[in-house]
């Protein structure tokens, strides 16, 4: 656990009691801070029951408040005890903040993004290890970012949007953003808001900062041209599709270091296991992260062993001939559609809470799907979209049904792929994506 012994005897109050208040209230006490909690819900963690309520009125006589990621600063409407630290003037932090003032420089790398964000913090954790470096990763990410080993020499941290609209000391070494699309809307506001979250990334740089960013989508290039005006000290700009003016990229299969504007070749891009453009962009974002803490080989070694992580375009198992694929985790359309993009002659799963931008940008690829099942909140909605453009489709409400019919219909319409991917929350029918897609690899199992 991440000590925060410069709060000890502070008063502080922590708002929101889910996995990340919990791990900032448990590292409080350890440091020795005078704790006040408060959560919407009743806590159901013995130690905060114990401990004072933080109340509308106590919230003056605090020293910092600390708002978990779930509670919103601003949008839709501002929580009344954020409203409550405002109008006191109490600071108001995250627990990448704490972090942040416990770390020492150089030893940081934050990763952003709509996608792509745990694979690519995976895959530079592994990368990391698998050179025999100290390192441990966390944030939105596993475990949470005080749970880390304080004695790791790297910390490779997910951060989430909803991370960075609480944060306010910032100033990170190594920062990544990998892409901006329309996502989490509401809780941001529109697409302003949360392009102004995603762009605090690289708030209060410092001249040691790399700024890594993403030019494959507009916002983030817009992004890059900004930092470039402030004259960034160090901006890496990388893609997945070519190889972007002094950073790091593609050129056909092979992945190229220009950020000296001298093309050297890092490694051939068919020796790996990763697939897809996405995943390309993920690997550039990481080469530029490491180049300097690895050497090329030792990069290139790691790479190809590295099989990436389970619900994203996660391959399951083949019955009679039809590959089973769990990309559970993509719940928008943007990361949908790079597991439409790479398969063919498809029998689509989808449905959930629909995200903002529904199935219109994925119409280019109706012409991959044989089949689709709907489920969840979304059906009815998805059922019309597809319609229109004549796919044939089933609401079949619940995923079991579907991964049932799944098997005779991929029969019937010769399909190769049967791909849960499902442009959708989960929260509607799972506990969250993981318990989606463990409930569709389990179901798939039962079917052999
Ligand atoms: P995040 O943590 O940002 O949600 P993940 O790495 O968990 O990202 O991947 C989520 C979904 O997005 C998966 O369906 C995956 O195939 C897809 N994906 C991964 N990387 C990218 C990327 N760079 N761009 C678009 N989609 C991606």
């Amino acid at each position: 656990m991440i000590s925060l012994s410069f709060y000890q005897n502070r008063r502080v109050g922590v708002l929101g009691l889910g996995k990340t208040g919990t791990s900032v209230v448990e590292a409080m006490i350890a440091s020795g801070a005078e704790v006040e909690v408060h959560d919407d819900c009743d806590s159901t963690i013995e130690t905060c029951r114990q401990l004072r309520k933080m109340t509308v009125d106590s919230i003056k006589r605090l020293d910092i408040m600390i708002v978990s990621p779930g509670i919103s600063l601003l949008w839709p409407v501002a929580h009344p005890m954020v409203i409550a630290a405002k109008k006191h003037a109490i600071p108001i932090l995250s627990d990448v903040d704490l972090f942040q003032q416990h770390i020492q420089n150089g030893k940081g790398i934050y990763i952003t993004g709509t996608n792509g964000k745990s694979t690519t913090t995976a895959l530079i954790h592994y990368l990391l290890a698998a050179a025999g470096k100290k390192v441990t990763a966390g944030g939105n990410f596993k475990q949470t970012i005080l749970s880390l080993d304080p004695l790791a020499d790297f910390f490779v941290i997910e951060i989430s949007s909803y991370q960075l609209e609480s944060s306010g000391i910032l100033g990170f070494d190594t920062a990544i953003l990998l892409n901006v699309t329309p996502d989490h809307l509401t809780r941001h506001g529109g697409i302003e808001g949360y392009l102004t979250n995603k762009q605090k990334i690289f708030a209060n740089f410092t001249n040691r900062s790399i700024a890594i960013v993403g030019v494959d989508d507009e916002n983030c290039a817009s992004i890059a041209r900004f930092l470039q005006k402030i004259k960034h000290p160090c901006l890496v700009q990388i893609s997945g599709r070519n190889v972007p003016a002094f950073g790091v990229g593609w050129n056909n299969n092979l992945l190229v270091d220009n950020r000296r504007g001298e093309s050297e070749v890092v490694c051939n891009g068919s020796m790996l296991q990763l697939d897809g453009d996405h995943n390309r962009q993920n690997i550039a974002a990481a080469y530029a992260a490491c180049a300097d803490i690895l050497e090329k080989e030792t990069f290139c070694q790691g790479l190809s062993s590295f099989t990436g992580l389970n619900h994203r375009q996660e391959v399951i198992t083949c019955i009679d001939g039809i590959i089973y694929v769990n990309d559970s985790k993509a719940t928008n359309s943007d990361s949908a559609e790079q597991a439409l993009k790479r398969f063919d002659n498809i029998v689509w799963i989808l449905g959930g809470r629909p995200k903002e931008k529904g199935l219109e940008d994925l119409v280019k690829y109706f012409g991959k799907v044989k089949f689709a099942f709907l489920i969840g909140e979304g059906a009815e909605d998805f059922a019309q979209t597809l319609g229109k453009y004549g796919v044939r489709h089933e609401i079949t409400g619940t995923l079991d049904v579907a991964v049932r019919r799944s098997k005779e219909i991929a029969r019937v319409y010769d399909a190769k792929v049967v791909l849960l991917s499902p442009v959708c929350a989960s929260f509607d029918q799972f506990k969250d994506f993981e318990d989606r897609g463990d409930q569709f690899r389990a179901l798939v199992r039962d079917l052999k």
